[in-house]
């Protein structure tokens, strides 16, 4: 593990250098002081319309990075669009000095946030087309031709969604119990073998929660574009809580005229046909049942206690009660998988023919039960980023193309999670929730309300907390708060 030490003369910006490196380097540790192994050195000045970034390491390697722009001074720049701006040039410096010692540039090039599809809204609300967009994340953004154009074919995907749903809301309900814990999963996700106890009160202090927002609802105009039962695996539930909880919705929100209601029913050992049937008399339109790998071994691995024979009966039941849209997650990177697993896994995934299919790449988290550092039998980097490339050809083919993507820290090789769909079964929440242009109002365990202001594009977050004795317990203040919000924007 190399670690760094970063002396710049801008302010606030000691993030956005840790976020470039580790892009470049996942292993990177930060030093606040000189005994770090590299010493990096970043000036950047302004000189009326150009920005220029020196960037020096160890003193010896340097990279200059020069950027003209003739609209710099104009008034149209605010404050925050050159600090974005002085960011920017400062993680290009990085990618350029990195480059001399000999790391590869990252697929990504210098967009290492979470949520890469929002600067291509951004340009596109400039007054940029496609094309020229894709010109700028190749230039100016160092993005590799192939993710400048999925990131471009998904902005365009996005758009017609963004303007239909700007004044509307999605309800979020988290749930965050699951049977057992994956041994990779950084979730709020409480196990049921040690957290059962805590299941009663916080049922009931979502009930509340759902009630009081519904009777706030009742008094806006506004109407509800998705509701989405996430955690957490909301069917750990056993049938009688879940046609409590689903009862308590339909009664306090109008999920009858609801486009798109989804239940993560991710794990196949909390299903059967009752709770199927329960869902979809409810007007659950859109499940999502993951397999993460059809491979036994790894199933069990990574502490999942079902069998891909248990994925392929669900799939029959999902049909059976004719949910009319099925998402299927696969994770790549898997410790102890390669190539010819992910095949296997996708091949059956195709062979259920789901309306959606959302392949991850793994992102070793420290909040894991694993010890990633620990884990055997580390993936080939190359393998996974040449396997993408031709997963993307290959759904081409079976007529799905990507609709959201969404990357994180120390994800595997640089690269992202990418959403596919057949025409027409695009999940709208994900992409609403992911681009934050329409309000998301948070409920239950971990829920985050994103109150999104469509003429400033401004998004205020309120979150819930994970824990759910501590959500139950301050269920009153924070109903207040969501409530009060939501009757404010109608005064
Ligand atoms: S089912 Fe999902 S939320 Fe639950 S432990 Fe596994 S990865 Fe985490």
């Amino acid at each position: 593990m190399a670690s760094y030490y970063f002396a710049c003369n801008l302010p606030n910006n000691q993030k956005n250098m840790e976020n470039m490196v580790t892009a470049l380097d996942p292993s990177a540790d930060f030093l606040n002081s000189k005994h770090a192994d590299y010493q990096v050195e970043i000036r950047v000045k302004i000189d009326g319309k150009a920005v220029t970034c020196q960037c020096k390491i160890d003193g010896l390697k340097q990279a200059e990075i020069f950027f003209y722009d003739p609209e710099l001074t104009d008034p149209c720049y605010g404050l925050g669009e050159v600090e974005r701006l002085q960011k920017e040039i400062v993680r290009r410096g990085i990618v350029e000095l990195f480059s001399k010692i000999g790391r590869k540039k990252p697929p990504w090039g210098i967009l290492t946030g979470v949520r890469p599809s929002k600067i291509y809204h951004y340009l596109r609300d400039q007054g940029y087309n496609s094309g020229e967009i894709k010109q700028k994340l190749e230039k100016h953004y160092l993005l590799s031709p192939e993710k400048a154009l999925l990131l471009t074919e998904v902005g365009e995907v996005q758009r017609p969604w963004l303007e239909r749903t700007k004044n509307k809301l999605n309800i979020y309900i988290g749930i965050p119990f699951c049977p057992t814990k994956c041994f990779y999963c950084s979730f709020a996700s409480y196990p049921l073998e040690t957290h059962a106890h805590l299941l009663k009160g916080f049922l009931e202090a979502l009930y509340f929660e759902i009630e009081e927002i519904g009777k706030a609802y009742q008094k806006t105009d506004y109407s509800l574009a998705s509701i989405y039962i996430g955690g957490g695996t909301p069917t750990v539930l056993d049938h009688c809580q879940l046609k409590s909880l689903l009862a308590h919705i339909s009664q306090n929100l109008p999920v009858a005229d609801l486009p798109e209601f989804t239940v993560e029913a991710g794990r196949p050992d909390t299903l059967d046909l009752e709770k199927l049937k329960i869902l979809k008399n409810y007007g659950v339109t859109r499940v999502s049942v993951n397999p993460q790998t059809m491979n036994p071994r790894t199933l069990a691995k990574i502490g999942r206690k079902h069998t891909p024979s248990a994925i392929e009966e669900t799939v029959k039941m999902v049909d059976q009660v004719e949910i009319p849209c099925l998402n299927m997650d696969m994770i790549i990177g898997l410790p102890g998988e390669g190539v010819e697993d992910w095949e296997n896994t996708l091949e059956k995934v195709l062979s259920f023919k789901p309306q959606n299919i959302t392949i991850h790449t793994l992102a070793p988290k420290r909040a894991a039960l694993w010890d990633f550092s620990q884990v055997e039998n580390q993936v080939k980097e190359e393998n996974v980023s040449r396997w993408l490339g031709q997963v993307y050809s290959r759904l081409k083919t079976k007529e799905y193309y990507p609709y959201y993507l969404y990357r994180q820290r120390r994800i595997i090789a640089g690269q992202e999670n990418i959403g596919y769909t057949l025409k027409g079964w695009e999940g709208i929440y994900n992409i609403l929730m992911m681009e934050e242009r329409s309000t998301v109002l948070g409920l239950g365990g971990g829920g985050m309300t994103k109150w999104y202001d469509p003429l400033t594009l401004n998004v205020e977050r309120f979150p819930n907390p994970k824990c759910p004795a501590t959500y139950q317990g301050r269920i009153k203040e924070l109903v207040e708060e969501k409530v009060n919000k939501l009757l404010r924007s109608v005064d």
